[in-house]
């Protein structure tokens, strides 16, 4: 998905400035990522719609760096989607029962001692497992091998067909121990069916626990989205586990879930080990879901390519003499465009030196551009023709004395000898050196 999204965003830069037919190869590109990511199709074209009207309504067309913008917009937007703010449990009933669903092998048993360890050390509760896979006899081990290991007490009872009474039992002996959290094990099927729906739904009723929490392996996807229907249909579950978050999984299907069921992510689970969870945080998730990081070292190794083509042409321009004013009002234009100037200075060849004594700001450019502005396209290629009646007309028109033309006259002069001069070996050194 990063990879996609980065040839989006590449597209988008590839061509130094954004129009609209570039907002919209983007959002292409990016519906087409969120889809291999298995983002539900209509989610994914919602998605890239609601991106669009905020690129246009925050211009992103006139702004100093579109890129970074549109990278914001669309991350942004992607940790809306996925529920804002990291929710927690609700945790204030004494004690607080929390009922595990899923199918099996979407990782309950593994999480429900993820949590009993995560809420034994960083909250300071005291957690009890129960174990209620009444099918699975290895199914009670499991969970009393997790529980010995981060040493939590698992209440079970061996030969007990009933899940409902096993569970029952489980959150009166909580009460009676002094356990103020009961994390109650169920068993999956793998896949929905009606048994399993009803057994649930019957644990559900007797225990009333205050967070349901509906398991699902984050590899699954598009499956992830019609079970997680399913068990919300039957449960009404308060929030959503994905687990196996681990590896390369880039996880589309949070953003199915959230927006089919809107319910809040609450964990992750990260790998097989019980420290391997973690709280959900969209803008974190998008970020995972963007490889942010890669798109925007990619955006600026963009931007600095377009300026590496710019240059080069412009070498070629002074090579044959006839770099002129157009061509220093469009480096002008390029600089006060990205931005930073101080740094970009260096970008115009032999501009580093020349411009050091100028004040560097906007309107030590207002100034230039004004009189280049002036001039008529005969003055702009062969400056110099501009005698000194053309001076005077130059100076009035643009609004700035004689000598601010001469001024400018000069510093051009200058830079297109030194330029010219750059041009030899040695040049070529100084302005690596100049470029920093
Ligand atoms: P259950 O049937 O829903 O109780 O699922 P289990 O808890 O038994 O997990 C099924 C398998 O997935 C086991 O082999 C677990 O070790 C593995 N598993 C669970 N959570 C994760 C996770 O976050 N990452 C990885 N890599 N494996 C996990
Ligand atoms: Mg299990």
């Amino acid at each position: 998905l990063s990879e996609k999204l980065d040839k989006a965003l590449h597209v988008l830069k590839g061509h130094g400035s954004i129009t609209e037919v570039n907002v919209a190869e983007t959002l292409k590109e990016v519906r087409r990522a969120l889809l291999d990511a298995d983002v539900n199709f209509k989610i994914a074209k919602d998605f890239t719609v609601r991106v669009k009207e905020k690129a246009l309504g925050q211009n992103v067309l006139t702004t100093l760096q579109p890129g970074q913008l549109m990278v914001k917009i669309v991350k942004d937007e992607l940790t809306e989607l996925m529920g804002g703010d990291a929710e927690g449990l609700n945790l204030s009933a004494n004690p607080s029962i929390i009922l595990m669903s899923g199918l099996q092998g979407s990782g309950k048993t593994t999480f429900s001692g993820k949590l009993a360890n995560f809420l034994k050390t960083k909250k300071t509760k005291k957690p009890l497992l129960v174990a209620c896979d009444v099918y699975r006899p290895a199914a009670i081990d499991q969970l009393h091998v997790v529980g010995e290991q981060i040493k939590v007490e698992v209440f079970s009872d061996k030969g007990n067909t009933d899940p409902v009474a096993i569970a029952k039992a489980g959150v009166a002996y909580a009460k009676a121990n002094g356990f103020n959290v009961v994390i109650i094990d169920t068993a999956g099927r793998l896949a929905v069916d009606e048994a399993m729906m009803t057994e649930i739904s019957n644990i559900h009723k007797a225990i009333e626990p205050q967070e349901t929490l509906f398991v699902v392996d984050s590899m699954t996807g598009q499956d992830a989205v019609n079970t997680a229907k399913a068990f919300n249909d039957v449960l009404n579950f308060d929030g959503v586990i994905l687990t196996k978050l681990d590896g390369d999984t880039r996880g589309g299907a949070a953003i199915s879930i959230k927006s089919v069921v809107n319910k809040p992510i609450k964990f992750i689970g990260t790998g097989e080990k019980m420290e391997a969870i973690d709280v959900f945080y969209p803008s974190r998730m998008a970020d995972r879901i963007l490889g942010m990081g890669d798109v925007v070292s990619l955006v600026e190794r963009a931007q600095e390519q377009y300026d590496e083509v710019e240059a080069r042409k412009l070498q070629k321009k002074i090579a044959k003499n006839q770099f002129g004013f157009d061509d220093f009002l469009k480096q002008i234009q390029q600089i006060k465009k990205m931005g930073n100037m101080k740094d970009l200075i260096g970008m115009i060849p032999g501009a580093g030196k020349m411009m050091k004594d100028i004040d560097i700001d906007d309107d030590a450019f207002k100034g230039i551009e004004a009189i280049i502005h002036s001039m008529t396209p005969l003055e702009r290629t062969n400056p110099s023709v501009i005698n000194s009646s053309r001076k005077k007309r130059i100076g009035s028109g643009s609004g700035t004395s004689v000598q601010e033309v001469n001024q400018l006259l000069k510093q051009f002069d200058q830079m297109s000898k030194m330029m010219k001069m750059m041009q030899g070996g040695k040049g070529k050194a100084m302005m690596q050196a100049m470029k920093g």
